[in-house]
């Protein structure tokens, strides 16, 4: 007997369920993978294109190039998801299956900054990254803030990274000393979890004349002033200002009864909803991880793993640990690496830290390189 399964999202989470479902159960299984959009592109990739590394159709995977058998794509917007009668409508049409997987991501709502849109830019999503990659060329001179304006946010090292990767744009065209670059994140140090990772990175704002402002969002941009508010009302002058949006669970998932406070809440081991046959993996979620690939992908595989051994009546395999890596961009070439682990002590993530090096970046990229050949059949980087 065949199982269907239902994936919602094609990101890091939809990709790795389906892939392992394939690879794991080939025609036990019949995936139908569905999302609005015609292409994947890592996250980190966003930085690439903000800093003219590269283009935007070079970081674009596209699902037509998907190299998994017995996974049926459809790229088409759900509209509704009755978790209930595990049913999803889209604009093209009406799902039911055994499994229903909602691994869709978290939004941007730009508009719940007041002025963001008016006077600053995001570089969360490909076009606000393009539309600073056109704008960064002509800033020379005045002060740039990389600013969170709501948490939870994806990859909570993304500012810091941004930060110092602004500085090297800077200096490599010879304007730095005229450009002052603030950070303003709501968390005391830049990484919680690791302090070591936090006093290398405040090691290296220190020595980059980049300006921490710790324990602070942004709540709103005056475009009159061209000035940040921030949520204790101090306003900051700016003239460049970089947003990591609030991010918010896609409007279908709120609606869908699913969320609560905002988010899926989830079996922290097992990745199931409330509702039988419901599961729910990476960012819209609120199972107590970071809002980063690396823990949607590790969830994601719990999920697939679970589904394997109970269609093959093999015994149940181990839960989600919480645990994930990490990566962060120094400047020079250099990456370090974080490894975080969110379930071991409840209540206190910890992590280590693997110091910058040109070893590390590798690392990184051999990753992305991995999940293009994986999930796309893609060779080269
Ligand atoms: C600048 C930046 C840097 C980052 N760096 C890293 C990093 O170094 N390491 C790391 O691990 N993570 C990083 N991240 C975070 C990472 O990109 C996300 O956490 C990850 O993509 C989440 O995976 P997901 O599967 O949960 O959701 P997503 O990858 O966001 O996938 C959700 C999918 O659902 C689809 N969708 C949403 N709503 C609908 C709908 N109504 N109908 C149809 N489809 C829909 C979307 O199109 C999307 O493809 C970074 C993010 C940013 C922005």
């Amino acid at each position: 007997m065949t199982t269907s399964v239902l994936v919602l999202g094609a990101g890091f989470g939809g990709l790795e369920l389906s892939t392992r479902l394939s690879e794991e159960l080939g025609d036990l299984v019949a995936v139908t993978l569905i999302d609005r959009a015609d292409a994947f592109v890592f996250g980190f990739s966003k930085l690439d294109v903000m800093f003219g590394k590269r283009t935007p159709g070079a970081v674009r995977l596209r699902y037509r190039d998907l190299a998994t058998p017995h996974v049926r794509f459809r790229q088409e917007t759900i509209t509704a998801i009755d978790p209930a009668a595990r049913r999803v409508t889209t604009d093209g049409g009406t799902y039911e299956a055994d499994v229903l997987v909602v691994a869709l991501g978290a939004d941007y709502d730009v508009a719940a900054t007041p002025g963001l849109a008016e006077a600053g830019h995001e570089f969360y999503s490909v076009a606000g990254a393009e539309s600073l990659r056109d704008v960064l060329p002509s800033f020379r001179t005045g002060t740039a803030i990389v600013g969170v304006c709501g948490a939870p946010f994806k990859c909570p090292p993304a500012p810091s990274e941004t930060a110092i990767l602004l500085d090297e744009h800077l200096r490599a065209r010879g304007v730095r000393d005229r450009v002052r670059i603030q950070v303003v994140i709501p968390f005391g140090t830049p990484v919680p979890p690791s302090p070591a990772t936090s006093e290398a990175i405040l090691a290296k704002f220190g020595e980059r004349s980049i300006e921490f402002v710790p324990g602070r969002r942004v709540t709103a941009l005056d475009p009159a002033t061209h000035e940040a508010v921030l949520d204790d009302g101090a306003r900051l002058p700016f003239d460049l200002f970089l947003g990591i949006p609030v991010h918010r669970a896609p409007a279908v998932v709120e609606a869908s009864g699913l969320a609560e406070g905002g988010w899926i809440p989830v079996d922290k081991h097992t990745l199931a909803t409330r509702f039988p046959g419901v599961y729910a993996v990476g960012d819209v979620t609120s199972v107590g991880t970071p809002k980063a690939g690396v823990f949607s992908e590790g969830a994601a595989r719990v999920v697939a793993d679970q589904l394997v051994a109970r269609i093959r009546g093999a015994s149940e395999p181990p839960g989600y640990d919480g645990t994930g890596s990490c990566w962060i961009e120094f400047g020079d070439r250099e990456v370090a690496r974080v490894d975080v682990d969110f379930f071991s002590t409840p209540g206190h993530p910890t992590g280590t830290f693997t110091a910058p090096s040109g070893r590390t970046a590798a690392e990184k990229a051999e990753f992305a390189t991995s999940r293009r050949a994986r999930w796309f059949g893609l060779s080269g980087d």
